[in-house]
């Protein structure tokens, strides 16, 4: 199958083809004919399946195909985000397949001046990409109106939901014309995004796209429990006990890419980073050094990291997990592709254990732990399974401390996270963690 075939426009194929992209994936096979057909959809999609082309190349297509032109302080598409770092991503993307069409796009969101935004909003612009507060600001200080609005998307709507913007949503519900046509797309399908969509959605196709890799038992995955302060320590050993070669290694932060970095080197380790306040060309060179195995350990941030071409890897390191979980898979897959086996080892503390939890819980499966001998953990790392509990023990009284780290159970042994000690039976589940909360929205 090629974009051809899926009845697109010359300006668009073209801009696609500058891109890059030669197939459709999967939920491009699926959304974009149902999209120019006007039909409203609801798609289990995660990011990473390329849903941003699947819903934004046919809306491109029927807003130059079709409709008035945009009046002043208008949008006749706006497409929902719960982050502005999302929204910022989803613009960037409709910019690219828009660069050949002469149509207008915009993204507006809190956390700066509204002043701007309510100057460019005065033409109109064709696509509006909208963080839900913002957007509202905007419409109740008549800078926006929505009655030229052929089209709504509502991107990562479970990230909207738990991000807090239930209300917002049903505000912005009520300010939407009647006859439009709606895009929902979301990565989990709870009670709550079901009750959402039946009432934004119109006899809506459902599509479902598998996440990459979610099955990947090519890959063998477990988790060594560790205090935070000791996972640099940790890592160094686990390196020099594997005799690691090649290493994709992730961080949460810029500033956790460069702190390991700086401590590989420090020890003769053949160590680069890459994160977002890196030139271009440097995170470039940084790669193309690690794929010829002049670097040996390559430390990245999930954004740096999105999109890297990297072939297949033997073993790919989460020093912190990701506070996405999807991102747990994307990470994932960039080892044990095409059949090969695969490693992934997570570095996980007790502060992560919400985080394991919702990947536990995304991928079905409870994973492996495996305590290090020297480096068990002395805050615990609560227990996790995949339906999202996360268990806590009854704290024992402190022993006093032995040197050596004596005395302690598990020493060196794989132990299943399920196994638990039959001698310790007041174990409650304390809390279901249905997807990771990214922690609270800023106030607008
Ligand atoms: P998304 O899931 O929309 O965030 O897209 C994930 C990544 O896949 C982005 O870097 C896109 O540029 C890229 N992408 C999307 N569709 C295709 C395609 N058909 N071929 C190649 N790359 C694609």
């Amino acid at each position: 199958m090629t974009f051809a075939t899926l009845g697109l426009i010359e300006p668009l194929l073209r801009a696609l083809e500058t891109l890059g992209y030669q197939t459709p994936t999967p939920v491009q096979a699926q959304a974009i004919p149902a999209v120019l057909a006007g039909r409203d959809l609801m798609a289990a999609a995660q990011t990473g399946t390329g849903k941003t082309a699947g819903f934004a190349v046919p809306l491109l297509q029927l807003l130059t195909m079709e409709g008035p032109k945009v009046a002043a302080n208008s949008a006749r598409a706006l497409i929902l985000c719960p982050t502005r770092e999302l929204a910022e991503q989803v613009h960037a993307s409709v910019a690219e397949y828009a660069q050949n069409l002469p149509l207008t796009t915009y993204a507006v969101y809190g956390g700066v001046s509204i002043n701007p935004q309510m100057m460019k909003l005065r033409k109109g612009v064709d696509i509006l990409v909208a963080t839900p507060g913002r957007l509202i600001d905007l419409f109740r200080q008549n800078a926006l109106k929505l009655n030229q609005l052929q089209t709504l998307v509502l991107d990562e709507a479970d990230r909207m939901l738990d991000l807090g913007f239930s209300e917002e949503l049903a505000n912005i519900y009520r300010m939407l014309p009647k006859k439009r046509q709606t895009l929902l797309f979301s990565a989990t399908f709870s009670d709550e995004i079901r009750t959402l969509a039946g009432q934004m959605l119109n006899d809506p196709l459902s599509i479902e796209v598998s996440p990459r890799n979610v099955a990947a038992n090519t890959v063998k995955q477990w988790v060594v429990p560790v205090d935070k302060k000791r996972k640099p320590e940790l890592f160094v050993h686990l390196m020099r006990k594997g005799r690691w070669k090649q290493v994709l290694v992730f961080a949460k932060t810029r500033n956790g890419v460069d702190a390991l970095v700086d401590k590989l080197q420090g020890l003769g380790i053949n160590a680069d980073g890459i994160h977002g306040d890196k030139p271009q060309a440097t995170r470039q060179r940084a790669l193309d050094r690690f794929k010829s195995s002049e670097v040996q350990i390559l430390v990245a941030t999930d954004v740096a990291a999105r999109g890297l071409d990297i072939e297949d890897l033997p073993l790919v390191i989460n020093f912190d997990l990701p506070i996405v979980a999807e991102d747990y898979i994307h990470r994932i897959g960039r080892t044990g592709r095409a059949g090969n086996t695969g490693e992934a080892i997570s570095l996980v503390c007790a502060d992560e254990v919400n985080m394991l939890s919702a990947i536990e819980m995304l991928t079905r499966q409870t994973l492996t732990r495996h305590m290090e001998q020297d480096f068990e953990p002395e805050h615990r790392v609560p227990d996790t399974d995949a339906s999202g509990q996360v268990v806590k023990k009854p704290k024992k009284p402190k022993k006093p401390k032995t040197s050596g780290g004596g005395g302690k159970r598990n020493l060196g042994k794989w132990v299943d996270s399920g196994e638990v000690a039959p001698s310790e039976p007041s174990i409650k589940p304390v809390r279901k963690v249905p997807v990771f909360n990214t922690g609270p929205r800023k106030k607008k």
